[in-house]
């Protein structure tokens, strides 16, 4: 061969491998891993925080301090207990880089005992606890554009634990219902004879309103407060505007597209049914319809962050002022955001599927299928939610992991759970197993592709298929961590 015609051919090669990779994404998933001393330092100052507060409380209310505390300290605690917080180094470390750098660019924060961390929740949402724990849920960070837009979230949160507000919100509960009108509206109601409990219902309203109201003074100073703050740092102010309108239509899911249904789970052995499609419409969904336009309004009000319209024409002019030194977007790593948003994207995926929110874990990976169909994890996910749901079904069981097809839920949801209320034990069975008969030949396999295929085999009555992959599991991964019957 000549010199020229290997150039030649060795440049068309490179073409093809690129355009391979155009269509695939050249992403591997493997879960993050967490830290256990990490974990337990974790623990060990909540533990300890927890204990300092409550020998610091003084008689007055007492009773009722202790019992918002103790909320407060479970919600900490299951953060840990249900391996929520992400201590792994590589994401953990990131977040702190960037927290570092609000901080040191404002020597006010220095001298404070904060904690952020990353939460799994795919939910998009962050928090102050107030006792300085702030959480930033891993389904608003997939969300942003760029590390302004995060810094800017950080310092709203900052902001509220820096202005106490979560206390002053404790403070002001509890005040209210000692005092003498809430006590003697309480005292009414428990000696009137009907409709007790609707009554109750109505004072309680009345204690959110106030709540709420005070709520939204909190969200304009922690706003103001935020931009004062993100302007001294390294990161784009403009940052505290689009991360708002960003935040005003953020239900919609990422991948925000209805999984393809018909496609996915249409084979030329078991081709798709259209019934499987069919939305029941019973007398209670109607009234689940009609109560919803009743809710919008005040759905929407109940929203975490309300009003971002207002508040982004609050802090406007300032944010344009602010921004016009055209710093960069995401000045500390660029490449760790995306790479981290991606790892995250499959990281909510893997862990609804763990937490048993399997009809979940499914949902959001037959979206992102839709952009990566080739993309094996996603695949091997796929299949053992349904190998799940087969055995959920077989023992009666379906609704522990998935579900219920509900109006009040995201409309795309909706379609997949009646989907999976329609198809049958079998169908089941036969999706994995067609599903996989498609990718078994492309090894090497990782251990849950191959656990999902000796499954798919077994519910599906292929003995012989079956052993054949189990040998092959033994061969590959002798000290694997799934037996197999
Ligand atoms: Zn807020």
């Amino acid at each position: 061969m000549s010199n020229i015609f290997r150039t030649l051919s060795l440049i068309l090669l490179l073409t093809v491998l690129h355009l391979n990779g155009m269509t695939q994404q050249s992403f591997v998933f493997t879960p993050l891993k967490d830290d256990a001393e990490k974990l337990k330092a974790w623990n060990d100052s909540t533990d300890q925080q927890y204990r300092k507060l409550l020998s610091s409380l003084s008689k007055t209310y007492r009773k009722d301090y202790q019992s918002l505390y103790e909320d407060r300290y479970k919600q900490l605690k299951e953060l840990a207990e249900k391996n929520k917080i992400i201590t792994d180094a590589a994401a953990d470390n990131y977040l702190q880089q960037l927290v570092n750098a609000i901080v040191s660019s404002n020597p006010v924060l220095k001298q404070s005992g904060y904690r952020v961390r990353f939460s799994r929740d795919y939910w998009p949402n962050a928090y102050c606890l107030g006792e300085g724990t702030i959480i930033f849920n891993i389904g608003l960070f997939t969300k942003l554009q760029n590390e302004s837009q995060v810094a800017s979230v950080l310092c709203h949160e900052l902001a509220h634990q820096h202005l106490n507000h979560v206390q002053r919100s404790i403070d002001e509960l509890v005040t209210t219902i000692n005092s003498d009108d809430f006590r003697d509206e309480l005292k009414r109601i428990k000696r009137s004879d009907y409709l007790q409990g609707q009554q109750l219902k109505t004072l309680m309203k009345g204690l959110t309103f106030t709540s709420r109201k005070h709520g939204r003074n909190h969200e304009t100073s922690a706003d103001s407060l935020a931009l004062e703050w993100l302007k001294n740092t390294p990161f784009n102010a403009g940052g505290a505007i689009s991360s708002l309108a960003l935040l005003d239509n953020i239900d919609e899911d990422k991948y925000n597209v209805m999984p393809d249904l018909a496609n996915v789970f249409n084979f030329p052995q078991y081709p798709f049914r259209k019934e499987w499609l069919h939305q029941e419409k019973t007398l209670f969904a109607t009234m689940a319809t009609s109560a919803q336009k009743e809710n919008t309004k005040e759905r929407d009000s109940l929203k975490t962050h309300p009003d971002c319209t207002k508040r982004i024409q609050l802090l406007w002019a300032k944010a344009q002022q602010y921004s016009k030194d055209n710093k960069p977007l995401s000045p500390v790593s660029e490449e760790t955001f995306k790479r981290l948003q991606q790892q995250f994207d499959y990281e909510i995926i893997e862990y609804c599927y763990q937490q048993n929110e399997v009809s979940r874990s499914m949902y959001h990976t037959l979206q992102m299928l839709s952009k990566y169909p080739q993309d094996v994890y996603l695949t091997a996910n796929t299949a053992r939610c349904l190998n799940a749901f087969y055995k959920a079904q077989k023992e009666h069981a379906l609704s522990k992991i998935v579900d219920l097809p509900s109006p009040f839920m995201d409309e795309k949801y909706e379609k997949t759970l009646q989907f999976i209320q329609n198809v049958r034990l079998n169908d089941f069975a036969a999706f994995s197993y067609y599903l996989l008969i498609a990718v078994e030949s492309k090894t090497p396999h990782s251990e849950l592709m191959l656990q999902a295929l000796i499954l798919s085999k077994q519910h599906f009555n292929k003995t012989s298929e079956q052993q054949h992959w189990m040998e092959q599991y033994k061969k590959q991964y002798p000290n694997g961590k799934f037996t197999f019957q």
